[in-house]
């Protein structure tokens, strides 16, 4: 075996020198470093996105497994289409139809998650210096593909009402007289993570104009969108138009992020693009996966079930937003109707990740509002999720914040 060549770069390793230019951008993701910590038993954790998946019928999800391997295990155990299951994607439509989208099923196409659609959509479309438009905060997630990718994010404003049109056309207008390309619009019009926000429907067809005005696509990821506590959201984006919008949906919160089952919705000619740059990166996603959830569909309540996760996510929203007032009067933040996650901006001046370490020791942690920013933006401001701990634990994480932020006003 040879010797690692000595790196001339500053790092210590040694292969530093030959990582492709785009690795620069690759950046352990403030959420992740942050699960080590939050993860002790005694600490709160406010910060993370987990599903509780405690609630979920185990037995109807073992007798799934069983099932697919006793009738189709030669099957499952096989590589798949690099579109997904035929099955799955059919039943995929009936839980689309649930947010009013019509398609055939030629134009669904099954992913590792929808964290993986983002990829393979920003594979296809950004080149080095292209232009990504996108709320502002953003998900961290995909802010870090897009970076993957030497593409910038531009973030554009928000308010209670989601994506402000005003300002998406102010950004356009912008960024096209500066003579960037812009390829996409990249927007989580439900329960936005991790800004809480729902785009109303008046803005939901005003974006979609702008964009296709400006002959931009637009990336709508909806993995909340059948979390709601009280009214349905506003149709998707995707039932305005079938040319323009490539729609993300997931498993991941209506039944397990563990399966890592996801699908795009997409036109027809960026279908098949999809389905090549998928087959070049998987070959095919996991066949045994996306047969077991087409079987938990087939043989589970799977909408009561959703119902059952509304409930559940329901009580927790609303011990936090309890909590703040109580606590934290003086502050500001948003007023989820569903999905996981409350956005809290702090006084002016007060940095939220340089007071996370007090936070820890305190025992309870967030998530920073710099992590959901490609530009430095969000510095007083935080993700709070209420989907993991008890409403109980929810009461007292933000007991303990309320300490520590205190603590931080009166220095
Ligand atoms: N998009 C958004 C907005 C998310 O919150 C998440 C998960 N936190 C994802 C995409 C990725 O989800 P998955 O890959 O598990 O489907």
């Amino acid at each position: 075996m040879s010797t690692p060549p000595a790196g001339s770069g500053t790092n210590l390793d040694p292969w530093y020198d030959l990582y492709a230019e785009r690795t620069s951008g690759l950046a352990a993701s403030e959420v992740r470093a942050l699960f080590a910590v939050a993860s002790r038993p005694e600490v709160v954790s406010l910060a993370g996105g987990m599903p509780f998946v405690s609630a979920l019928p185990e037995d109807l999800i073992r007798a799934a497994f069983s099932d697919v391997m006793s009738s189709q295990g030669p099957t499952a155990l096989q590589y798949g289409s690099g579109q997904g299951v035929p099955a799955l994607r059919e039943r995929i439509l009936d839980v689309m139809a649930e947010e009013s989208i019509h398609a055939s099923v030629d134009d669904v196409v099954t992913t590792t998650g929808s964290q993986q659609a983002i990829d393979l959509v920003a594979k296809l479309f950004l080149d080095p210096g292209d232009v990504v438009l996108a709320e502002a905060p953003s998900y961290v997630g995909a802010i870090g593909v897009f970076r993957s990718y030497q593409a910038r994010t531009v973030h554009v404003a928000m308010d209670s009402d989601g994506l402000i049109p005003e300002a998406l056309r102010e950004a356009i207008a912008r960024e096209k007289a500066a003579g960037s390309t812009i390829k996409f619009l990249y927007t989580v019009p439900n329960f936005h993570n991790p800004a809480g926000v729902t785009l109303s429907a008046d803005r939901r067809s005003e974006i979609l104009e702008i964009a296709r005005s400006n002959g931009i696509l637009v990336i709508e990821d909806d993995p909340y969108g059948l979390l709601y506590f009280d009214a349905p959201p506003p149709p998707p984006i995707r039932t305005l138009d079938d040319e323009g919008v490539v729609y993300l949906g997931s498993f991941s919160k209506t039944l397990a992020p563990g399966f890592r089952v996801g699908w795009a919705l997409a036109p027809h000619a960026i279908r098949d693009k999809l389905v090549l740059a998928a087959e070049s990166a998987i070959l095919s996603p996991s066949s045994f996966n996306q047969m077991v959830v087409n079987r938990y569909l087939e043989t589970a309540d799977w909408r009561a079930q959703i119902d059952v996760f509304r409930g559940v996510y329901r009580e927790r929203r609303d011990a936090m937003l309890e909590a703040l007032t109580e606590h934290l009067p003086g502050l500001t933040w948003t007023n989820p109707n569903g999905g996981f996650y409350v956005w809290l901006t702090l006084p002016e001046g007060l940095d939220a990740k340089q007071m996370l370490p007090r936070a820890v020791t305190e025992l309870v942690a967030y998530t920073p509002g710099t992590a959901f920013y490609a530009d430095g933006g969000g510095r007083n401001e935080m993700r709070l999720s209420f989907c993991y701990p008890t409403p109980e634990r929810i009461e007292l994480g933000i007991r303990r914040l309320t300490t520590v932020i205190n603590g931080e006003a009166a220095l």
